[in-house]
C-alpha cells in the first residue's frame, strides 16, 4: 500500500503534487536542491489552499491537517522509505537521469518511482532508475489542484502492479487518468506545444501582437487562455524543452522551435515564475513585452 510520498523538485508542479496528494491523505516528503524554492512552495501550497477553503472546497480542519501531511526535507536520502518517488525536477533529461541515477541505491527495493516529465521517453528514463519495471511516467496538468487529468505512460518495462497503484492514486484524489503511449511528448503536449510554438512563429513573422494572437486565440477558437499567456504559463523553458524533444524524438522539421522562443529563454524571460515572460508580470496587469 502507497502511503509515504517523495517528490523531489518544489517548483510550479512539485507544489501542486505535493498539495492534491496531501490534501488526498498521502503523507508528502518534498525536496528540491533549491531551500528557497522549498520554502516558496509551502507558501505557495498554504495560499493555494487557503483559496479552497474560503470557496468552499476544503473545510479549513482538512487544511490543517493536509498541511502537517507536508514535510520538506534536505535531499534523497530522505525519500529512502518512500512507498512512490515522484520525479518533478526542471525538465532537462540530464538534470533527471542524474536524480534517477543516484535515487535508485537509495530508494527501499519496493520503491515505485514515477516521473511528471512532459515529454522525455519513460522507456529511458526508466532504464536509469535501475527499476524499470517499478517506473512510469504520471504527468499532472499545471495548475495541479485544478485540472483533472493525469497522464500516465508505462516504459516498455513497467509491470502491472506499478501502473494499477499509481492509477489507483490518481482515483483517490478525484482526478481521471488517461493512458498514453510512450512518445515524444505523450497526449497533450504533442498537441499542445506544437500550437504554442506556432503562436509564437506568429508573433516572430510580425502576424500578430502579443495581444492580437492571444485575444484571437481566446475569442476565435474560444481557448480559455491564449497561447502566448499559456506559454507564460507552463514556463518557456518548459515550452522549449519540449520542443526540442519532439524535434529530435520524431526527427521532423516542423517541430523546428521558434527562434524567438530560444531568445526567451536564453533572456531568463521564462514566463510567470519568473515575473516576465511574453508578459511583464511586475506590475498590477500583466502587460505585453512586444
Ligand atoms: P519549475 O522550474 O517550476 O521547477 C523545477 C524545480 O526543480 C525547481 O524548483 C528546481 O530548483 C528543481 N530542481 C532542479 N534540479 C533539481 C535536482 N537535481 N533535485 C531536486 N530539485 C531540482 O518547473 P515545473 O514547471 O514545476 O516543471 C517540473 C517538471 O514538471 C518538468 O519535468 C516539467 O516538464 C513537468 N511539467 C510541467 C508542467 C507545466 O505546465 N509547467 C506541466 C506538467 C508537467
Amino acid at each position: 500500500m502507497i502511503q509515504k510520498i517523495g517528490i523531489i523538485g518544489a517548483g510550479q508542479m512539485g507544489n501542486g503534487i505535493a498539495h492534491v496528494l496531501a490534501a488526498g491523505g498521502y503523507d508528502i516528503m518534498l525536496t528540491d536542491t533549491s531551500n528557497a524554492q522549498m520554502q516558496k512552495a509551502m507558501k505557495v501550497i498554504e495560499g493555494n489552499m487557503g483559496r479552497q477553503v474560503s470557496r468552499g472546497k476544503l473545510e479549513q480542519v482538512e487544511m490543517a491537517e493536509a498541511l502537517g501531511r507536508i514535510t520538506t526535507v534536505a535531499g534523497l536520502p530522505e525519500l529512502a522509505d518512500a512507498d512512490l518517488v515522484i520525479e518533478a525536477a526542471s525538465e532537462d533529461e540530464d538534470i533527471k537521469r542524474q536524480i534517477l541515477t543516484d535515487l535508485g541505491p537509495i530508494l527501499k527495493p519496493e520503491g515505485m518511482i514515477a516521473t511528471n516529465t512532459s515529454s522525455i521517453s519513460i522507456t529511458r528514463l526508466a532504464a536509469v532508475s535501475g527499476r524499470p519495471e517499478k517506473f512510469m511516467g504520471m504527468h499532472f496538468m499545471n495548475p495541479v489542484p485544478v485540472m483533472e487529468l493525469v497522464e500516465l505512460i508505462r516504459g516498455i518495462g513497467t509491470d502491472a502492479p506499478t501502473f494499477d497503484a499509481v492509477r489507483d492514486i490518481v482515483i483517490k484524489i478525484g482526478k481521471i487518468p488517461t493512458n498514453s503511449e510512450d512518445f515524444p511528448a505523450f497526449i497533450v503536449n504533442r498537441i499542445l506545444v506544437p500550437m504554442i510554438n506556432e503562436a509564437i512563429y506568429t508573433l516572430y513573422e510580425g502576424v500578430g501582437t502579443v495581444e492580437g494572437i492571444d485575444s484571437a486565440m481566446r475569442l476565435g477558437a474560444n481557448h480559455r487562455m491564449g497561447p502566448l499567456q499559456l506559454a507564460d504559463f507552463i514556463g518557456l523553458d518548459t515550452c522549449l524543452a519540449i520542443m526540442q524533444v519532439l524535434y529530435e524524438g520524431l526527427a521532423d522539421t516542423k517541430y523546428r522551435p521558434c527562434p524567438l522562443l530560444v531568445k526567451y529563454v536564453e533572456a531568463g524571460w521564462l514566463g510567470r515564475k519568473a515575473g516576465r515572460g511574453f508578459y511583464d508580470y511586475q506590475g498590477e496587469k500583466p502587460v505585453p513585452t512586444r
